[in-house]
């Protein structure tokens, strides 16, 4: 099953917890896994807490690691290095548990799309097995 995300930003956590919830709401699996996977080579998922502040040091701390336009190769192609790099920091997938039909999620996490080339039309896959 797919989610679709049409972010809004360059750069953003987009919280997708609610619509993977409902992709596993929907598949009846008591016992299992829940596999969220990006189709894109310039978003990340991550599992975090949605909390304003912590989002915005997340954000920044990829702008400190991975600074826009600093010499890279693919920069001569389309200009978005930095997003590809962060990306690849973050990973493009992430695996959760099923327990009596729900998300193992524990209380502060979230799962986040993140954007790091937006804003854009983006496809989130959700696995349920
Ligand atoms: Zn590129």
């Amino acid at each position: 099953m797919n989610i679709e995300v049409k972010t809004s930003q360059e750069t953003e956590l987009v919280d997708i917890t609610g619509s993977v919830k409902e992709v596993v709401s929907g598949a009846g699996v008591e016992d299992g896994l829940c596999v969220i996977c990006t189709h894109h080579t310039t978003t990340g998922i991550i599992v975090n807490e949605n909390e304003a502040r912590l989002k915005e040091d997340i954000l920044s701390m990829l702008d400190k690691i991975v600074p826009k336009g600093a010499g890279y190769q693919h920069d001569q192609i389309d200009h978005n290095a930095h997003s590809h790099l962060k990306a690849i920091l973050l990973g493009s997938s992430a695996t959760i548990p099923i327990k009596s039909g729900s998300l193992a999620l524990g209380t502060w996490q979230s799962v986040f799309l993140v954007e790091l080339d937006g804003p854009r039309n983006r496809t989130v896959h959700v696995s349920v097995r």
